[in-house]
């Protein structure tokens, strides 16, 4: 290892054991940084002798703590760091340890940027490993689909690329299938000419959250591609540039991001500005992509509480609405939420067979999320998002998105997720991880 190993007891231990998930406290045996390929072939390799349980850490953002792992092998991605952007080609390639903050920021230099999710601070290998959705999701598709080769270290420690050509079933896998079949070490995405884009947050009184739901669940299932828009309940920060009289409250609302032609955006957003009488918040403006892609990393520092819960859905019926604005209008503490993130536009025109991702005809990603700076909150927050989750269910399609699922949800959860193609998952799972290797994660189980 030309990387640091990390051992139980040694210095920098409990930093580096630390997720960005503070209910998750595990206590590994042993944290390998590795700092290229033949770190994670060294590390993959020893683990498998010693008999030690893997995890393979991106961001460490997984809710679950599916990043790390009680008395095993962490293989930690943090230092395996690059962006190598090619503007002829339009493709950037990224080292498996990057967060997408650092993915953005290089590819912005170039006008360019591929889909990822809404927090700069999350890892580039776990979000696009299960899948990806995020503001540019109805413009571009997920992030899978724009996902066009990885290099990967197998559960054998062997190195392959995987790509349309070589390896496709296992490159088939990875769009969706999760950290299941290897470690990625390096992942080539295609990029878009998406550089300023007129977004942010346009927020309502909560008594109008009827009224906006409705007109939302209709608006954005014919909405242009170039409209973006996720629903929100939440809370005001209490601090500048919020207008104070605002601070702490509850209210409901559309994170917008428009990539069309900036003298169309009033034609979009006028009507909309004056459909329930002026928006009480209105951040909605030009900005460069990555300052929407971090607006709310800084509300969300890693070391909080947290737990959520997922579905994807296709209605939201008046009785799903009345349930909602029931929950959503309660929120357990300033920094829970609930997100409607759309899945439609160009990230559903993909077959449901094309990628591991089955829910290619939902109209969005659902996560009820409880967060909390206090330990002593964790219950309160768990209990509401189970509550939450609980009465929206009956309203689901069934299967949730993998990468917003907690780590108790069961077996039946993850087939759930990806229907019909959860056999050919495991029979991918069998060729190139028989043994199960790589079970640290929503588990893919080899057929037998
Ligand atoms: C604040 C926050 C905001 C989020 N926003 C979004 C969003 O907008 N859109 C969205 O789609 N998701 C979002 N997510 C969910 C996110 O996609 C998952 O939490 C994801 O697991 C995080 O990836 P990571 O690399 O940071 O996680 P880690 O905890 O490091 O890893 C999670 C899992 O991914 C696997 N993994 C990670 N890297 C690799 C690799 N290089 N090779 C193989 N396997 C790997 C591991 O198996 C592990 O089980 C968000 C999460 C948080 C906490």
């Amino acid at each position: 290892m030309r990387g640091q190993v990390i051992e139980r007891g040694s210095e920098g231990y409990n930093e580096a054991r630390a997720v960005y998930n503070a209910m998750i406290d595990r206590h590994p045996a042993v944290i390998a940084r590795c700092v290229d390929a033949g770190d994670v072939i060294a590390a993959v390799r020893y683990g498998r002798e010693q008999g030690l349980d893997l995890a393979i850490r991106g961001g460490g953002h997984n809710g679950g703590g599916l990043g790390t792992v009680n008395d095993g092998l962490v293989i930690d991605l943090s230092s395996l760091k690059g962006v190598r952007v090619d503007p002829q080609a339009r493709t950037a390639r990224v080292a498996g340890g990057c967060v997408w903050g650092e993915v953005d920021h290089a590819t912005h230099a170039f006008g360019m940027a591929t889909p990822s999710g809404i927090i700069g601070t999350t890892g580039v290998g776990g979000l696009t490993l299960g899948g990806g959705m995020g503001h540019l999701s109805r413009k571009c598709g997920l992030t899978i689909d724009n996902l066009l080769e990885v290099d990967m270290v197998l559960a054998d420690g062997s190195f392959v690329t995987a790509n349309a050509d070589q390896h496709p079933d296992l490159y088939w896998a990875v769009r969706g299938g999760g950290g299941n079949f290897g470690v990625v070490t390096s992942f080539l995405f295609r990029l878009h000419d998406i550089d300023t884009v007129i977004g942010g947050p346009m927020l309502w009184q909560p008594d109008k959250s009827k009224e906006v739901m409705q007109w939302y669940r209709e608006y954005i299932v014919d909405a242009p591609d170039d409209v973006n828009g996720f629903f929100a309940f939440l809370t005001v920060p209490p601090g500048p540039p919020f207008p104070e009289h605002l601070h702490l409250k509850t209210m409901c609302g559309i994170v917008w991001c428009y990539t069309g032609p900036h003298d169309k955006a009033d034609q979009v957003f006028a009507p909309i500005r004056s459909m329930f009488g002026a928006p009480a918040l209105d951040f909605v403006g030009p900005l460069p992509h990555p300052a929407l892609q971090g607006m709310f990393d800084a509300l969300y520092p890693p070391g909080f509480q947290w737990y959520w819960r997922a579905d994807f859905v296709k209605e939201l019926s008046d009785a799903a609405i009345d349930r909602h604005i029931e929950y959503g209008t309660d929120l357990p503490s300033i920094f829970s939420t609930m997100h409607l993130y759309p899945i439609n536009g160009a990230a559903g025109r993909v077959g449901a067979a094309d990628t591991p991702w089955a829910y290619r005809d939902a109209v969005w990603g659902e996560v009820i999320v409880g967060v909390d700076p206090e330990p002593a909150n964790a219950a309160k927050i768990t209990a509401w998002t189970k509550d939450y989750w609980d009465a929206l269910h009956p309203y689901s399609m069934g299967g949730a998105y993998v990468n917003m699922m907690m780590d108790d949800e069961g077996q039946a959860r993850v087939r759930a997720s990806y229907r019909d193609n959860y056999e050919r998952l495991t029979r991918i799972k069998a060729k190139y991880d028989p043994d199960n290797v790589f079970h640290v994660n929503q588990n893919i189980q080899p057929a037998q």
